[in-house]
């Protein structure tokens, strides 16, 4: 499966799923940009990807900041061209009872998990255009279908990037951009890691017997950024191991 060596921007790729997902796209012939708050992170994935043989470049960049968003996208056309596929995957998921979450902390999920992806989109989104081409991928999560406890804004983030998904899809149809969802399940990465959860026990309880690999995610990914998803727009490939069906 090839991309055709087409630009990729993947957020938050300097740890778990995202870097699942950039090191994925470049195994299928994307060039990828590694946005990413953890510069080191990012780095050291951007390394494994030219260390496989392929292209990557990290970028230090908040994805929640405007006018880091706007130089990381000049600096990713600069050096591999016009951005063709988008994964918005950086995220942070707190746990907080919802009668302790301060309006600050409300509004810095809000920023980081639904109007960052907001001002992504909209900065590289004229480059697909452009092209007549594009995917954008959003990453979203199962807790949307589950709920999950002390996670109000969380959800609530999350919830509203799957309904962003789909005003989009609808919107740019006829443009050769698609907009499609992955939500992960239970993925084993150190934000799961970081959870009041045990792993290892809650793994029981799933239809597998086990939580996701950050790899589940990016072949769910790497799919939907490929040609012969042409077809599919404002759709969602539930990747949870069977724990939620329908
Ligand atoms: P992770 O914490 O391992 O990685 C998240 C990455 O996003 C980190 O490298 C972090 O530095 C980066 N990031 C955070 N805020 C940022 C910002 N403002 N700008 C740029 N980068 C930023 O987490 P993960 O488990 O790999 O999660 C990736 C995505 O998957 C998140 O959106 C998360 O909500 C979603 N998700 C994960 C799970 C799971 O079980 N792991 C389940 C459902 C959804």
């Amino acid at each position: 499966r090839s991309l055709n060596g087409r630009a990729a921007v993947v957020t938050g790729a300097g740890s778990g799923i995202g870097r699942a997902i950039a090191i994925r796209l470049a195994e299928d012939t994307a060039k990828v940009a590694i946005w990413d708050i953890n510069a080191a992170g990012a780095a050291e994935t951007a390394k494994m990807i030219e260390d496989a043989g392929g292209t990557a470049i990290a970028i230090d960049a908040d994805c929640s900041d405007k006018a880091a968003i706007h130089a990381a996208a000049e600096e990713t056309r600069a050096k591999l061209g016009p951005v063709a596929i988008l994964v918005n995957n950086a995220g942070i998921a707190p746990f907080t009872p919802f009668m302790d979450i301060d309006d600050d902390l409300f509004d810095k999920v809000i920023r980081i998990n639904l109007r960052g992806p907001y001002l992504v989109v909209k900065e590289v989104l004229p480059d697909m255009l452009a092209a007549g081409w594009g995917r954008v991928i959003n990453i979203t999560s199962s807790s949307v279908q589950s709920g999950s406890f002390a996670q109000g804004h969380y959800v609530s983030s999350k919830g509203g990037l799957m309904g962003m998904t789909k005003a989009l899809a609808l919107e740019f149809a006829p443009s050769g951009v698609t907009f499609n969802m992955v939500p992960p399940g239970f993925i084993d990465t150190p934000m799961l890691r970081a959870a009041p959860i045990d792993v290892e026990a809650f793994a029981q309880t799933l239809p597998m017997k086990r939580v996701g690999k950050p790899e589940d995610i990016a072949a769910a990914c790497a799919y939907l950024a490929s040609e012969e998803a042409s077809y599919i727009t404002g759709q969602t490939i539930s990747t949870n191991g069977g724990r939620y069906m329908g």
